[in-house]
């Protein structure tokens, strides 16, 4: 656990950076520090690592104080990860992982194997290991980064903006894959950011810094979005609060799927069963989920409107697919964003389930919100 106690940073011109900070970060978990853009945040960061100095209060790491722990020491603690990578450029990429293990003593034949093992765990396979940092797209040189930061295993890692610097396709993919990491290896982990949608999509915890270098709040993500201590944290978690808050209800088994009726691009609408809508069999209004050769879900087919054959030009592909162990904002998305209005669940393997209705959802939730208050 990292722990700050009245921690207060005054910078020699008299900026008051950061302003009785008192919080902590679990052990295990991630904790984002989040704010606008001079609040604070990475001289907070920067006072767990002692690359800066606290004016007031104490930084402790497992209750000990890190004035009390000599820097090297404490820094070899301490993975490091900045925005920009910061990658050594004179060096390959499995040679910048494995520098650190390297000064410390490590063989060099063993750093190297332990390098490419951590490469892989970030999502680098083996041909990008003898590239230089120039070589690699910016999403590629944050995944290095972040195996450098990890090459010595520490218990602890700090994180400032390391996913800022990518578009935002990357930054997603950067994003899921190392909360897949840290599923993981499951360290202590203090991050920066200024992106409230990445504290509240990564963080275990979130801390809101405000303007002079307070903290704001401190809550799980779903605790921000739906009690904001103040307006200014309510304005700076932003607007659809209630939607997506949404998004930390795992649906559960007792989400009720209706069937339905499932076609092949090929298929001929005559031939499906129930596609009659007439008969009342089957499905209730002609529409079908076409899925393809593995049952997973490609979209909907009117099939009172394709003719002979369905082909993939019928398909409507608009609707979201939920999967059956997500979010209720995901269901409930599925719901909304389909022609039919019933929403494409699939299961984890990608095979369709079934589907839900808007309604469905809303009284699930409704039935979660009288259990939290009987509770
Ligand atoms: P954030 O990471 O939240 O953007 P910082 O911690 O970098 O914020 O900065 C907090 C405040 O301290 C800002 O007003 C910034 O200008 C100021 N500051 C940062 N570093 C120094 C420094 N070395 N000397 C003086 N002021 C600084
Ligand atoms: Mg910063």
């Amino acid at each position: 656990m990292i722990t700050f106690e009245h921690v207060s940073k005054v910078y020699p011109d008299g900026t008051h950076a950061v302003h009785d900070l008192t919080f902590d970060a679990p052990s295990g978990r991630l904790t984002v520090l989040v704010g606008p853009s001079g609040c604070g945040k990475t001289t907070s960061m920067r006072m767990i690592n002692r690359l800066i100095d606290p004016t007031e209060g104490v930084v402790s790491l497992d209750g000990e104080d890190t004035r009390s722990v000599d820097a090297i020491d404490l820094r070899r603690k301490i993975g490091y990860v900045i925005q920009s990578a910061g990658l050594f450029p004179h060096r390959t990429v499995v040679d910048n992982v494995a520098a650190l293990p390297r000064l410390l003593g490590a063989g060099k034949k063993e750093a190297r194997a332990d390098a490419l093992a951590l490469l892989e765990k970030v999502g680098l396979d083996e041909r990008y290991a003898l590239r230089y940092p120039y070589q690699l797209s910016g999403g590629q040189q944050q995944r290095v980064g972040v195996a450098r930061a990890l090459a010595t295993d520490p218990p602890f890692l700090l994180m400032d903006e390391p996913f800022s610097a990518v578009d935002p396709v990357v930054r997603t993919q950067l994003q899921d894959s190392f909360l897949q990491l840290q599923r993981d290896i499951g360290k202590t982990i203090v991050m920066v950011t200024h992106d409230i949608d990445e504290a509240l999509k990564l963080g275990d915890r979130v801390a809101v810094f405000r303007e002079g270098g307070t903290l704001a709040q401190v809550a799980t993500p779903a605790e921000l979005l739906a009690h904001p201590a103040d307006p200014f944290v309510a304005d700076f978690v932003g607007a659809s609060r209630g939607y997506r808050a949404l998004g930390f209800v795992e649906a559960t088994a007792t989400v009720r799927l209706a069937e339905e009726v499932t076609v092949r691009v090929g298929a001929r609408p005559a031939d499906v069963g129930g596609a009659d809508p007439s008969t009342g069999s089957g499905q209730r209004d002609g529409w079908s989920v076409v899925v393809d050769d593995d049952g997973a879900p490609l979209g909907w087919v009117d099939l009172k409107a394709t003719g002979e054959v369905v082909e993939e030009r019928h398909i409507d592909f608009s609707g979201t697919v939920a999967r059956a162990d997500g979010s209720l904002r995901d269901l409930l998305d599925a719901a909304l964003s389909s022609p039919t209005g019933r929403g494409l669940v699939a299961g984890p393997d990608g095979r369709l389930r079934g589907s839900v209705v808007a309604d469905e959802v809303l009284r699930h939730l409704g039935r979660g919100r009288e259990a939290e208050v009987a509770s």
